[in-house]
């Protein structure tokens, strides 16, 4: 019997998300344009639905330049048997799929980030149209959300999980346990987040839905290793919550609980050519001088220092030189007690 849904989304998908077994299909976005007056942005869809268990929701082209989700993703849909599942898994491994077409973060149609305008808006622009789908027709089924990052182009990060607090103590361990087993170096809670309106992760989290988003790699690069990472903590996320059976695989990695505090982000002073002092993993001391900023134009002005304010371990860093005034260079982490 198909779910009822507290409003459905007035887009279709070419396959039926409540029919049993494994589908490959597409949502379809209502896309007119020059070279089509009439015609859809077909946005891949995996469906796979067997007997009773929860329903989980693995995401990945959230931002178009980051690889590890989609490339993993691909391969869970044709490796997963659907006799071997108990619930349903629905998989969307290009979720804005015209960025993924451009190797650029945000929308080359309408200029939009993805992970800024949920739940999206059914009348908005094609991003935000494919939001409207993702919130009404696949976060509302879902049981738990995963959606897979990497640092995009710009950016390089550790492997590390990341969630929110939630207001209810049990969602925040749901949330705490499914990074644990997706058994990556670092697992980060976040209080808050510097810009958390329209982010995926808030509209699930405002449903009370255990969410984690998980950054793997970046620099626009894809890693055997990070793949594999990528690979085994999307199965573990299955065995963890029974959907299939079998054993979580750590590879020996016991997920440390770190914070990031807003001091644990590292703005850039001015515009100019970065030169970091400090790369992924390093641990670093308070006030320690990071890196620094070359002047492009005078080279006869001394670069300006960039100092961390308090210590901790660097999880992501700005990888490409050229650097505009307010661009993050560093986020640094630090141990959390979570205390949920
Ligand atoms: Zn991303």
């Amino acid at each position: 019997m198909a779910q009822a849904l507290p409003n459905p989304s007035i887009f279709s998908a070419t396959l039926d998300l409540d029919a049993h077994g494994k589908h490959f299909g597409h949502i379809r976005i209502p896309h007119s344009r020059d070279e089509a007056g009439l015609g859809d942005l077909m946005v891949p869809i995996v469906s796979i639905k067997h007997g009773d268990g929860p329903c989980i929701l693995f995401l990945a082209g959230n931002h178009g330049d980051e690889f590890e989700g989609q490339i993993a993703l691909r391969n869970v849909a044709h490796d997963l048997d659907a006799d071997g599942v108990s619930g349903h898994v629905i998989i969307v491994p290009a979720l804005n799929l015209p960025a993924v077409l451009n190797n650029s973060r945000c929308s080359p149609i309408d200029g939009k980030n993805m992970n800024r305008i949920f739940p999206g808006d059914r009348r908005g622009t094609v991003t935000e149209k494919i939001a409207s789908y993702v919130y009404d027709e696949l976060v509302q089924r879902a049981d738990i959300v995963v959606d897979l990052h990497a640092g995009g182009t710009n950016l390089s990060c550790l492997c590390y999980a990341m969630m929110h607090r939630y207001p209810n103590p049990a969602t925040s361990r749901a949330a705490l346990d499914l990074m644990k087993a997706f058994a990556v170096p670092y697992g980060v809670v976040f209080d808050t987040e510097p810009d958390r309106d329209g982010m995926l992760d808030t509209a699930v989290e405002d449903l009370d839905k255990p969410f984690i988003a998980v950054e793997l790699g970046g620099s626009g690069a894809v890693t055997p290793q990070s793949v594999a990472i990528t690979a085994r903590g999307v199965r573990n996320v299955l065995v963890h919550t029974g959907v299939v059976a079998g054993a979580i695989e750590s590879g020996d990695v016991e997920t440390e609980i770190i914070g990031v505090p807003t001091r644990g982000f590292v703005l850039a002073d001015d515009h100019g050519i970065f030169e970091p002092f400090v790369d992924l993993g390093d641990v670093v001391d308070s006030d320690q001088v990071v890196g620094r900023m070359h002047s492009i134009h005078r080279p006869d002005r001394l670069p300006i220092d960039h100092h961390i304010k308090d210590g901790g371990v660097v999880i992501a860093r700005r990888t490409t030189g050229l650097t505009t005034h307010g661009d993050y260079l560093f986020v640094v982490g630090v141990p959390l007690d979570p205390g949920f």
